[in-house]
């Protein structure tokens, strides 16, 4: 189920014998991330509840005394190399490198001054699938360039500048819920996080008996951008109309149901549909937050169920392969709670389930899933594990 991930001395075994027998200064890991419950609300300046998974990269460096840049992918098997005299650019042919680029121009453009490097990495969050291992590469890298250059900012400045890197260098828009999970999880919490101010709350996810599955589709639909897209405009378009009526409505964040029904008419069918969601994913994860309190998980599933809901049928942004997923989940005993998670149209469900059921419903969803779309999904489990760490320094 989860391919063999590198250990501390396999990455320095492997530095070594692509510098030069040299042994790494820094070895930093980040995690991957599984979004709970509160899609599409960050960007709405909403809530969202991810937690950290069991899955990371592992960055090994050393520094150097002149200012080139040696980075070697031990995955993909290959280096790319450049000097930092001069303007970091965009590598279309490495693409992998741009996350690790864009962290480096990013804090260069903050005015550090950053010695060259030795870098080698290797993780195993399955990649483009939704897990955010984009986001744990530029966690890791810039846990060990801080280490290696001896600059102090916390977690969640490095989380921001991470988020920029990918904002700005390789060009996808996203939140800043993956870095910041990333950096911030915690081992056995999720992470409650208001995406307007930043401020964040370790909720315990006292699991119990239950366990967070994750299946992957093995399906990215071609839409994905330009639906993610099209969603954060009709997001703005609808708070330039809201805001119309009432000023304080920045975000949709601001509004209420009822000022949302009030406004009915001038947003049309579409957009309406898309602000309930929005409005009610906020609400759902503030009450799943109270039903962890409660130690209710009953009640944490149905909210799951809720938001797959309407994120399916209002935000539209499911698709058949994952509905087939989440229907099939919801009709399996021990089964709590399921729902798509990530941006959409593809990409992977979560599902609250009672331990003692996963191999079974393990073996049932893949034999289901394959004939119905010829597809093997992939299943993860995950407990919530901790943030990113420094792991060695000399
Ligand atoms: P996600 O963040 O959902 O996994 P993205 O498309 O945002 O998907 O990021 C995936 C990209 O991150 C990969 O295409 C690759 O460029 C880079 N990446 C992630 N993990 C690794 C890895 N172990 N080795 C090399 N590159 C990686
Ligand atoms: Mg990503």
């Amino acid at each position: 189920m989860k391919e063999q991930p590198m250990n501390l001395q396999t990455i320095s075994s492997a530095f070594s014998l692509l510098f030069e027998g040299k042994e790494p200064e820094v070895i930093t890991r980040a995690p991957g991330r599984v979004n709970l419950i509160g899609e599409h609300t960050d960007y709405n300046d909403g809530f969202v509840f991810p937690m950290a998974i069991d899955f990371q990269i592992i960055t090994a460096a050393r520094k150097r005394q002149d200012r080139l840049v040696r980075i070697h992918s031990l995955d993909y098997q290959k280096t790319v190399e450049f000097s930092l005299e001069e303007p970091i650019s965009y590598d279309y042919k490495q693409r992998w490198s741009n996350y690790l680029r864009g962290v480096l121009a990013i804090l260069m453009e903050k005015g550090e001054y950053l010695t060259g490097l030795e870098l080698a990495f290797s993780g195993d969050i399955p990649q483009g699938s939704g897990l955010s291992s984009s986001a744990a590469l530029e966690v890791s890298t810039a846990l060990a360039l801080q280490a290696l250059n001896n600059f102090t900012m916390s977690g969640p400045e490095l989380a921001y500048l991470c988020q920029r890197a990918e904002n700005t260098f390789v060009g996808m828009n996203c939140g800043i819920m993956d870095q910041f999970i990333s950096m911030m999880g915690r081992r056995a919490h999720g992470l409650f996080l208001d995406c307007r101010s930043l401020q964040y709350r370790h909720i315990p996810l006292e699991l119990g008996e239950y366990r967070f599955l994750i299946c992957h589709s093995g399906v990215k639909h071609s839409l994905v951008d330009s639906e993610y897209n099209k969603r954060r405009r009709e997001c703005e378009t609808a708070v330039a109309i809201l805001s119309q009526k009432k000023p304080k409505i920045k975000a949709l964040r601001d509004a209420t149901l009822s000022e949302l029904n009030a406004s009915r008419n001038e947003l049309g069918q579409t957009i309406y549909r898309r602000c309930y969601h929005v409005i009610t994913e906020n609400q759902r994860v503030l009450e799943s937050i109270e039903s962890l309190k409660e130690k209710d998980l009953v009640a944490f599933g149905k909210l799951m169920n809720g938001s797959h809901q309407s994120l399916r049928d209002d935000y539209q942004v499911s698709c058949p392969e994952i509905d087939l997923l989440v229907d099939f989940a919801r009709n399996f005993s021990g089964v709590l709670g399921s729902r798509i998670t990530g941006g959409g149209f593809g990409g992977c469900t979560v599902t609250l389930i009672q331990n003692s059921f996963i191999p079974n419903f393990s073996q049932r969803i893949t034999a289901y899933y394959q004939e119905k779309t010829g597809i093997v999904p992939h299943l993860y489990i995950s407990r919530p594990a901790a943030g990113a760490e420094l792991i060695k320094i000399h």
